[in-house]
């Protein structure tokens, strides 16, 4: 039986089969080469391969894997000491899992159980993951409707909207959780302000301000944190994807008075903190930090950002092009599955954010010449497209 078989119908899928990846390059099984602005959805964050994190790895499981919670790990508590040194402001708390979705649902309970109001409220547009706390917080109707009844007590108000979350945020609300760039839904930036809003009406009323940087955070987008650029600190950070340097991990960081309002027993995680991830995660933020990657990821982004811009002035089926670093969104007139497929063709693997919008997250090691080839790649295909559509 094939994969496709076995796995259901779950996934979108494009036909390549990756065998084996360098930097931000992978190649299948026939030994083609692809340039990979995929990033595995962003977990690809220091690059395949990436060699402090194969050779943490390599030694940790040397080692001892699996220590839990329960015992200590020096591993472990090297790695919290990194995580939190580089996190926010007052974040010196951390609850490890295993996904994004899991430090949601972590999220979603310790706001629970410090502020015992039940109400959150969520942005429309937003994507926090798929089990079934994290969907409640949710947007899409399609992912929401057949898993029905959810978490109650969410609200949702239009992303970027200050009025509209002042309003919204009343003292039963416990939480406001919020992506700084909304990842799923086509990439959207927060629009200047509406975060320094945000931490506000929480705090006028009491309520704990969670920001979902899963996908943005860790030098993404040219800063470390995607909240950086609104010099807004949250109360609870939730982080997972690239944090392992592609190892399963998930991470809630949550101000002190958050996390200790959680009681011996009332969450834990059994893989959470396992050695080989901390292990990983340590050489992800090294990798980060001493190899200069977030600097990288704003250079390089700027040189993409403006490469796109010119794309954008010759070709009249680019509506816009939205982001920040390495986090970019390019919204077409038509629906991007032919461009993604003719880069598939020319050895670009681009990703889809929604039926019209390419997104690109390549690892944050690329540089220039990996850029000017993506805009090569993009410029063809667009020409093509265009002709085959009759745009002008
Ligand atoms: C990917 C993602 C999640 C969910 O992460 P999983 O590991 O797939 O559960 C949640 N929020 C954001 C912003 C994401 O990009």
């Amino acid at each position: 039986m094939s994969e496709d078989e076995i796995m259901g119908a779950m996934y979108q899928r494009f036909p390549v089969t990756v065998e084996r990846g360098e930097g931000a390059r992978v190649w299948d099984a026939s030994g083609k080469e692809y340039l990979d602005f995929m990033g595995g959805y962003g977990v690809a964050l220091v690059g395949h391969r990436n060699a402090r994190v194969t050779e943490a790895i390599r030694e940790q499981a040397g080692r001892i894997v699996t220590v839990h919670g329960s015992l200590y790990s020096g591993v472990r508590a090297a790695f919290l000491e990194r995580l939190v040194s580089l996190a926010p402001d007052g974040l010196a708390r951390a609850h490890l899992n295993n996904s994004g979705a899991e430090s949601v649902e972590a999220a979603i309970k310790m706001a629970r159980k410090f502020t015992r109001r039940p109400r959150v409220v969520a942005m429309r547009g937003s994507y926090h993951g798929k089990s079934m706390g994290a969907l409640s917080l949710t947007f899409n109707p399609k992912y929401r409707r057949p898993f029905e009844p959810l978490v109650e007590g969410v609200e949702f108000v239009p992303f970027g909207d200050a009025e509209a979350l002042r309003e919204a945020v009343t003292d039963d609300v416990g939480m406001v959780i919020v992506e700084p760039i909304q990842g799923e839904s086509g990439i959207h930036v927060a629009p200047g302000g509406f975060l320094r809003a945000a931490r506000e009406a929480c705090d006028a009323h009491g309520a704990v301000l969670a920001f979902d940087e899963i996908q943005a955070g860790l030098g993404r987008t040219g800063r470390m944190w995607a909240c950086d650029h609104d010099a807004v600190a949250p109360d609870i950070l939730c982080l997972a994807k690239g944090i392992a340097g592609g190892v399963p991990m998930g991470v809630t960081l949550a101000r002190p008075e958050i996390l200790d309002s959680m009681a011996k027993g009332e969450h834990s995680s059994t893989f959470g903190g396992n050695a080989l991830s901390c292990a990983a995660g340590s050489a992800t933020l090294e990798a980060l930090t001493a190899d200069g990657l977030v600097d990288n990821a704003a250079a390089v982004g700027r040189g993409l950002f403006a490469g796109l811009a010119e794309l954008a002035g010759r070709h009249p089926s680019i509506r816009e092009v939205r982001g920040r670093g390495l986090m970019v969104g390019i919204e077409l007139r038509f629906d991007v599955r032919e461009i993604i497929m003719g880069g598939i063709e020319q050895g670009v693997l681009l990703l889809y954010s929604g039926r019209n919008i390419l997104r690109l997250l390549p690892p944050l090691v690329i540089g220039g010449a990996d850029v000017a080839r993506v805009l090569g790649v993009l410029d063809g295909l667009l020409s093509e497209e265009e002709a085959r559509r009759g745009i002008a």
